[in-house]
């Protein structure tokens, strides 16, 4: 009897995987063709195609993409070289730094209307019940979906992401954009900057700390606006004296030359807080050295080798080191609403798509002053 009835729990079992598929299948009769922009594989340029979107359910809100920020991560996953953790599903449409205007909302849609400025960033949907979730952290829920290359509930497909002429998120993960800010520069914001800010927040950086940004590109630059924005005072470490007068343009009150040691030193013990938002492989020691007591060095860039570290240089201090992904969803609004206060937008150069392949190209020589931002009307021609 026993055998019998595990038999007719696995049959419903089945059955039950069926129907989701039966819905899946049945869901992609309400789906709409988005104009976008894929690669089709690691070694392919990405090129204009057509990809099916859903029709925006009870809670989504659809929005006309009018500008998508670049981000180094478009660029790894394009090229699959996350390969080991994250592979890359072809067609992969890449992009979550989205900026744009809302065309569409469910009936149940409270926040938005049609009109309304939108933004999208790196998460799309979570679970909404987790502990992470309920504490507004969704960037460490274990089921958080990615605006790209991951796995959609919707579709059964992946997602995808902002190089289109429109998006359908729902309106959880969709967030208001204050109405004095450039959009262009407005885009890199969604990820760029929560990378930045959220690091600073936690840490409680205010008016009379001492911080510490290592590095002046795409992340490092609003690391410097925002914490000159916080009123710190704002030292940019760099390894090329040519960015002096760009940093103190951009809110650093001091500029050093990390190759230069006897400047360097002269900041021993020092620092509240240092942000290091460098990818390229270098030595952090330089830097924890000039943490004061209770000092924290915060990773956002990610080198490829790991770091080594003498126990006592944060034995000694009580100094830590951390690293931190994005922002929640709250968060990445109070930056947002913090960018509107103080007019704070990323420094872009505004590219039509047809030239995200030789943006690419420049992103890997760092030939961008801070970020590309695409003007999706140019889609359109496309
Ligand atoms: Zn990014
Ligand atoms: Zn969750």
């Amino acid at each position: 009897m026993n055998v019998l009835r595990e038999k007719q729990r696995g049959e419903r079992a089945v059955e039950q995987v069926l129907h989701t598929y039966r819905k899946r299948l049945h869901r992609k009769e309400a789906m709409y063709n988005a104009k976008a922009f894929s690669a089709t594989s690691a070694t392919s340029p990405l090129a204009s195609t057509t990809i099916a979107r859903r029709d925006p359910t009870e809670t989504d809100v659809q929005i006309e993409i009018l500008f998508c920020g670049i981000c180094h991560s478009d660029l790894h996953q394009v090229r699959n070289e996350w390969s080991e953790f994250m592979p890359t599903v072809y067609p992969c449409v890449p992009g979550h730094e989205i900026v744009g205007r809302v065309t569409k909302v469910g009936a149940g849609v409270k926040k938005f209307k049609v009109g309304d400025l939108a933004a999208v960033g790196c998460m799309v949907d979570s679970d909404g019940t987790c502990p992470e979730c309920k504490r507004g952290e969704e960037q460490f829920c274990p089921n958080m979906t990615l605006t790209y290359n991951f796995p959609d509930k919707h579709t059964g497909g992946v997602t995808y992401g902002g190089y289109s002429d429109s998006v359908v998120v729902d309106e959880r993960f969709v967030l208001k954009v204050p109405a004095n800010l450039d959009l262009a520069g407005t885009a890199p914001l969604l990820c760029a900057g929560i990378t930045t800010f959220s690091p600073l927040h936690h840490w409680g950086v205010t008016k009379g700390k001492k911080v510490g940004i290592v590095g002046l590109g795409g992340l490092g630059h609003m690391g410097v606006k925002f914490a000159h924005a916080l009123g710190a005072h704002v030292v940019l470490f760099t390894t090329s004296p040519g960015k002096t007068e760009d940093a103190l343009r951009l809110g650093a009150d001091e500029v050093v030359v990390s190759k230069n040691a006897d400047e360097v030193a002269k900041h021993a013990g020092s620092f509240d807080f240092i942000l290091d938002a460098v990818s390229a492989n270098h030595d952090i020691n330089t830097y924890i050295n000039l943490l004061a007591r209770d000092g924290n060095l915060t990773l956002v860039g990610a080198p490829n080798k790991p770091f080594e570290i003498p126990a006592f240089a944060l034995i000694m201090g009580r100094r830590s080191v951390s690293g931190s992904p994005i922002g929640g969803i709250a968060e990445t609004q109070k930056m947002l609403d913090f960018c509107g206060e103080h007019n704070i937008t990323a420094d872009v150069e505004v590219i039509p798509i047809q030239k995200v392949n030789e943006a690419y190209d420049r992103l890997l020589k760092s030939d961008v002053k801070y970020r590309f931002s695409i003007d999706m009307a140019s889609l359109k021609n496309a």
